[in-house]
C-alpha cells in the first residue's frame, strides 16, 4: 500500500472515530425525528421566508420606500447583482435561471434602471457601498464589457469605500472559453478582488450525476488560473448532504484536490433536495445513491478536520479560511444589527436594518425576468414581497444571523431581547438553556457558543429562534416556496417542543 493511501486510511479512521462520539446521541434525536435531512432541511436563507412575508400593498411599498428614504447618511450598503443565466441546469437547482449561454446586453440596461431607481429613492445622501457581490446563476458568462458598464454605473451613481470588497462566481467550465487569461486579467483590473468558483465535487460521477457541465479537471485548471492570476481572495465551494454518488473517499479527494492549491478560503455548503430540482424525483425513485444522514455526518467531520488540519481557520460555521477576513460582504450581513443589503435583479431579496427606525424591512424582488422588467419599466422597484420587522422579529432574525458565526455575544443578545417583548425574552433565554442542557451550546463568560455536537444541527438551532408565527405559517404559493425553500418547519416544531417541554 502506497504512503499516501495509508495516510488517507489513517485519517478516515480518525474521522470515524470522531464521528462515532456524536453518532449515538444524534441517532436518539433522529429516533424523535430531529435529523440532518437533505429532504426537510431547515437552511435559514433569510428571516422570515418568503412565503411568510407580504404581499406588495400600496402602503408596505410606500413603507419600503420610507425605510430606504429614511436611511443615515453615513449608511453603508452591500450590493448583491444577481446574473440569472445558467448554460445548463444542475440537477440539484431549482434557483431561479434562464438557459443560455450569454448575458443580454438588455438585462446590463435593467440592473441600470434598478441601480438609478434605487439612487432616486435614496437622494442625494451621502450613502456608500461597502461591498458588491456578482452571483448567479453562472456571473462568469458576463463579458469583460457588461462587468465594466455595470461597476462604472455604480461608481458614477454611488460612492463606493475604497476597500470595497468586490465578488464574482466563476463556474468552471469558464476554463473552455477562448482567451480565458485575458479575461480573469482584465477581471482584476476592472477592480473585483474575490472570485468565488463554484466546484461543489472533483469527483466526475458525482460531476456528471449532477449535470454540472465540468470535469475535475477543467476545475482544478481554472482554480490553478485564478490562483496564479494573484485575486486576493479565492474562495472554493463544496457541497455535500444531497449529492448522488458522493462518499467519504471521494470527499476526501475533492478536498485534498483543492487543498493543495490552498485557496484563501473554502465554503462548505448542505446541499437540499429542493421541490422542483432534478434530484427532488430521482431521490423519490432511487434514494440509495445518496448518502443518508449518517453518512453524512462523516462527511461533515471529515470536512472540518481535513480542512482545519491543513490549517485553516473557521470564520463562520460554513468557511474556512487562512486569512483574516475571508469575507466582508457576509460579515456585513450577518453581526450587526445595522445591515443593508440589496439584491438587484430577479429572484433576489435584501433587507434595511438600522436602530433607530420606525420599521426594519426584509425585501423579497419578483421572480421572473418578465415581471422585473415590466415593474422597473413602470417606475416601481420590482418588489414581490415585503415583511416589516417589529423588534421582537428583528431579535429573532439577527440571534439567527449571529448564530453562523458560531457563537452569541451575551452583551448583543442582551442588547437585542432589551427591545423586544418580556414574552419573547422568555422563550428565546429558555431555548438557549436548553441547548445548553443538552450540550449544543456552550458557555463562556462573555459568550454562548455552538458545540461540535451542535454543528452537526447547527441550521436546525438557528431556526429554533424562529417566532411561532413564522414556524405557524401555511406556504400559499409553490412557486415562491419551491424558490425560497424553508421546508423543515415541522422538523423545528418538533425539536422545539421536544427541547422545551
Ligand atoms: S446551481 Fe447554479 S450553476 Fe447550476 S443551474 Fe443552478 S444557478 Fe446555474
Amino acid at each position: 500500500m502506497s504512503l499516501s493511501k495509508r495516510n488517507e486510511n489513517n485519517f478516515l479512521a480518525a474521522v470515524k472515530s470522531e464521528s462515532d462520539r456524536y453518532l449515538p446521541i444524534l441517532r436518539q434525536w433522529a429516533k424523535r425525528g430531529v435529523h440532518r435531512n437533505p429532504l426537510d432541511n431547515s437552511l435559514l436563507i433569510n428571516y422570515p421566508p418568503i412565503t411568510a412575508a407580504s404581499k406588495v400593498t400600496p402602503e408596505n411599498y410606500a413603507a419600503c420606500k420610507q425605510a430606504l428614504a429614511g436611511l443615515r447618511p453615513d449608511s453603508s450598503i452591500a450590493l448583491y447583482i444577481h446574473i440569472p443565466f445558467c448554460s445548463r441546469r444542475c440537477s440539484y437547482c431549482n434557483y431561479y435561471s434562464v438557459s443560455q449561454d450569454s448575458v443580454p446586453d438588455a438585462y446590463i440596461s435593467l440592473l441600470k434602471c434598478e441601480l438609478a431607481t434605487y439612487k432616486k429613492i435614496l437622494g442625494q445622501k451621502p450613502v456608500s457601498i461597502q461591498s458588491i457581490y456578482f452571483g448567479g446563476g453562472s456571473p462568469s458568462l458576463l463579458t469583460e464589457r457588461q462587468i465594466e458598464a455595470v461597476l462604472g454605473f455604480i461608481n458614477n451613481s454611488f460612492e463606493v469605500q475604497p476597500q470595497a470588497e468586490v465578488s464574482l462566481e466563476f463556474h468552471p467550465e469558464i476554463i473552455r472559453k477562448a482567451g480565458v487569461n485575458d479575461y480573469l486579467k482584465t477581471v482584476s483590473v476592472l477592480g473585483i478582488n474575490r472570485v468565488s468558483i463554484g466546484i461543489q465535487s472533483l469527483d466526475d460521477n458525482v460531476l456528471q450525476a449532477i449535470n454540472r457541465g465540468h470535469s475535475r479537471r477543467e476545475a482544478l485548471d481554472l482554480l490553478a488560473l485564478l490562483m496564479q492570476q494573484g485575486f486576493p481572495k479565492v474562495n472554493v465551494d463544496i457541497m455535500y448532504g444531497g449529492l448522488p454518488f458522493q462518499s467519504i473517499n471521494s470527499m476526501y479527494d475533492t478536498l485534498t484536490g483543492i487543498l493543495a492549491h490552498k485557496p484563501t478560503g473554502i465554503s462548505k455548503h448542505f446541499c437540499e433536495i429542493k421541490p422542483g430540482s432534478a434530484d427532488f424525483s430521482r431521490y423519490k425513485t432511487n434514494p440509495a445513491i445518496y448518502p443518508d444522514w449518517a453518512e453524512n455526518i462523516r462527511l461533515q467531520t471529515l470536512i472540518d478536520m481535513l480542512i482545519l488540519k491543513h490549517g485553516y481557520h473557521k470564520e463562520l460555521l460554513h468557511m474556512y479560511t487562512h486569512i483574516q477576513p475571508l469575507f466582508s460582504h457576509q460579515k456585513q450581513k450577518w453581526n450587526s444589527k445595522e445591515t443593508i443589503l440589496l439584491g438587484l435583479g430577479p429572484g433576489t431579496y435584501g433587507w434595511i436594518f438600522q436602530p433607530g427606525i420606525a420599521r426594519n424591512m426584509v425585501i423579497y424582488k419578483t421572480f421572473s425576468l418578465e415581471d422585473y422588467r415590466r415593474k422597473l419599466l413602470e417606475g416601481s422597484l420590482p418588489l414581490e414581497r415585503l415583511a416589516a420587522l417589529d423588534k421582537d422579529e428583528t431579535a429573532r432574525r439577527h440571534i439567527q444571523y449571529a448564530l453562523n458565526y458560531g457563537c452569541l455575544d451575551k452583551a448583543y443578545l442582551q442588547s437585542l431581547l432589551a427591545g423586544a417583548s418580556d414574552e419573547t425574552s422568555r422563550e428565546i433565554n429558555s431555548t438557549i438553556s436548553a441547548l445548553g442542557k443538552n450540550e449544543f451550546l456552550g458557555e463562556t463568560q462573555h459568550t454562548y457558543k455552538i458545540t461540535p455536537l451542535g454543528e452537526y444541527l447547527s441550521d436546525e438551532i438557528k431556526a429554533l429562534f424562529s417566532s411561532q408565527q413564522v414556524l405557524n405559517h401555511k406556504a400559499d404559493d409553490k412557486i415562491h416556496a419551491a424558490h425560497h425553500w424553508y421546508p423543515g418547519l415541522d422538523l423545528i416544531k418538533r425539536f422545539k417542543n421536544i427541547l422545551l417541554k
